[in-house]
């Protein structure tokens, strides 16, 4: 079990910001070291870890939770994938469903988007007027119309019989199969980079560009140099890991599992090749997620970071659920 505080989400307070609620209800930054302060509308991105751990297994021995990310630029959630558990992490991290707004989908693995149409269908029931934008990979499209084929007798019974709005029509799916401008608004600019996650070749990282933040989020990737590039001075980078020396455990264990070392290996980012990217990137802080594996509790922080720290010298964060950044 966590501790309490394990469960709650956690503000990590950068090393030179500190966020402060000035008496006249407004949000104020300082920034400490002499300079001045400066009171700002907006309120700076925060990102909050919804599901940290990679696969498709539910966690039995850990809290981690399959992955989701969330970032809310000026109160406005951008959610990044769909894992399951997705709806309720979200109220656990305060964001009630009603607000749902923008969703992202980095690949069409079902660690994120098995919650994809769960979570369409919640919100849409949680307000009359809501409007969802969706977007990713080709296949979206898709996997929302047969979330609803697979719900109609549902919608359609509750349409005749109770009234409201007809959730089919809350949700916007826009697809996208190339690199490049995925979205943009008075409040951030995202972007895609294809990355490498063999077999799938429609796999991609974001980056949200706003006011006061960038963060990057690597989505599954192996190394993949074109990732640091993308993520060139961005202030966070969320990224996958995976730790070798367990993955080698759990193969001998499993004396079958050859097959699925292989894919690991070539789908998926050991610790070290994650502190190249981040070094190579230049970021100011680096936030592992999507553990592999994650759902073994005898790997430490120690040890899902000492790999990462040979290679870069930036902040390491390693992710827990419900953990704010
Ligand atoms: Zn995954
Ligand atoms: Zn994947």
């Amino acid at each position: 079990m966590a501790s309490r505080e394990e469960r709650q989400p956690q503000l990590i307070m950068g090393d030179r910001r500190q966020f402060l609620i000035g008496a006249a209800g407004f949000v104020a930054w300082q920034i400490a070291a002499g300079e001045r302060s400066i009171a700002q509308v907006n309120k700076p991105p925060r990102i909050i870890l919804l599901g940290t751990k990679g696969g498709p297994t539910l966690a039995t021995k850990t809290n981690r939770t399959n992955p989701a990310t969330l970032i809310l630029i000026n109160d406005v959630p951008y959610l990044i994938d769909c894992g399951y558990g997705v709806s309720r992490q979200l109220i656990k991290a305060g964001v009630s469903l009603d607000r749902l707004r923008y969703i992202f989908i980095t690949h069409h693995h079902s660690d994120h988007n098995l919650e994809y149409g769960p979570l369409l269908y919640n919100a849409a029931v949680a307000s009359q007027s809501i409007r969802i934008d969706a977007y990713g990979p080709p296949g979206l499209q898709k996997l929302t119309n047969d979330f609803f084929e697979y719900e109609r007798f549902d919608i359609e019974t509750r349409l005749v019989d109770e009234g409201g709005q007809d959730p089919r029509k809350a949700i916007a799916v826009h697809e996208f199969e190339k690199a490049g401008i995925v979205m943009k608004n008075d409040d951030v600019k995202v972007t895609s980079c294809r990355v490498r996650h063999p077999p799938i070749t429609q796999s991609y990282a974001y980056r949200f560009d706003a006011k006061g933040r960038s963060i990057v989020i690597s989505g599954d990737t192996s190394y993949a140099p074109e990732l640091a590039d993308f993520a060139k001075g961005a202030d966070v980078l969320v990224h996958e890991v995976m730790y070798l020396p367990a993955i080698e455990k759990l193969i001998k264990q499993n004396s079958g599992a050859t097959r699925l070392r292989e894919h690991l290996l070539a789908s998926h980012t050991s610790t070290e090749d994650v502190g190249r990217i981040a070094a190579q990137a230049g970021v100011k802080i680096l936030v592992l997620t999507h553990f592999v594996p994650g759902d073994d509790p005898t790997i430490t922080d120690e040890q899902w970071s000492e790999g990462v720290r040979k290679n870069f010298k930036g902040r390491v964060i390693v992710g827990k659920d419900l953990m704010e950044i």
